[in-house]
């Protein structure tokens, strides 16, 4: 960034650098991811809500950065993370190529798409078995697309021809999620039943979920993210929010001190990007990511438009004004 924003930062904040980075594959609706980096005297912190969160809910997003940059985390349990490919809406054999090639065990699948058919997620999911072999997981996130019916008979029928390690949030609401989860043998995690809840830590997960998938951004950081996953004593998992190396170490420091770990993580995101920040991006080697942050060292490559930063800009100010 030229120039900073006007409101304050916090003591500490060096540099502010925006980049932008095009997707290998539309996700999430979108096809191009930028955010905020943050400098500070314990490294680099991300700030990159999603354009569709205003500017209340992307203060727990700015916690997190400011985190990172200022403050560092928790020492580490771990040394390293084992960690799930994720697999977008692509077709089956699109599905089978990512996760031939990713080297991960476990796989996470988007299922219920906007504009595709049970015919086409069923497709997905038998052609990452396939990939995976009868000895990896899959687990499949709807992103709260399903009522409870259409959720039991979705869930039923992937469950039949791939076997599902878990199922994240098939439902929006917490009734139905207890409904749904009455009505079906596979487990369910819960996201942005907690992540967007206005007090994540105070949500009644009892009898609505099983796992409860954690995200350092939009929980207010590594620290905020460990009090949510000891309020709930439920078994957890980290997931990205598709950040850049900077934003998956974060991930990778919460996953590398939770107590317990059963899960592999969805931090494996970078793989969805054509391009990062780091000449050492974080990427799985053999199913796991190392834990320690990454050199920033490739700004030049994926610095972002005029426009783009000014947008950053405005935004920052908005959220330190909230
Ligand atoms: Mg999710």
């Amino acid at each position: 960034m030229t120039a900073a924003p006007a409101a304050a930062l916090p003591a500490g904040i060096t540099e502010l650098a925006v980049y932008e980075v095009p997707l290998r594959t539309r996700f999430r609706g979108i096809d191009i991811r930028d955010g905020v980096l943050l400098r500070g005297p314990a490294g680099w912190g991300e700030f990159s809500p999603f354009w569709d969160y205003d500017a209340a809910e992307s203060r727990r997003w700015w916690g997190s950065a400011v985190e990172a940059a200022v403050d560092g985390w928790p020492a580490p349990l771990r040394h390293s993370v084992p960690v799930n490919v994720t697999v977008p809406a692509v077709d089956a054999h699109r599905a089978h190529a990512i996760v031939a090639a990713s080297g991960c065990r476990t796989a996470k699948v988007k299922v219920a798409e906007p504009g595709q058919s049970a015919g086409d997620d069923l497709a997905r999911v038998e052609a990452v078995r396939d990939a995976l072999g009868p000895g990896g997981a899959i687990r499949v996130d709807a992103n709260a697309a399903w009522d409870v019916d259409t959720a039991v008979t979705r869930i039923r029928e992937l469950d039949a021809v791939a076997g599902l390690e878990y199922v994240e949030q098939p439902c929006a609401g917490l009734d139905e999620l207890v409904a749904l989860r009455r009505r079906i043998d596979v487990r369910i995690a819960a996201d942005e039943v907690v992540r967007r809840a206005g007090d994540p830590l105070r949500v009644d997960l009892r009898e609505a979920c099983d796992v409860v998938v954690l995200k350092v951004q939009p929980l207010g950081g590594v620290r905020a993210a460990l009090r949510v996953a000891e309020a709930h004593g439920l078994p957890c998992v980290v997931s990205s929010a598709l950040e850049s190396s900077v934003g998956i170490a974060a991930g990778v420091a919460l996953a590398a001190a939770l107590p317990e770990l059963p899960f592999a993580c969805g931090l494996a995101t970078v793989a969805l990007f054509t391009g990062d920040v780091s000449s050492s991006p974080l990427l799985p080697v053999d199913g796991a990511l190392p834990v320690g942050a990454r050199e920033v060292d490739r700004l030049g490559d994926v610095v972002a438009s005029g426009a783009t930063a000014a947008r950053w800009r405005a935004r920052i100010d908005e959220v330190l004004a909230a």
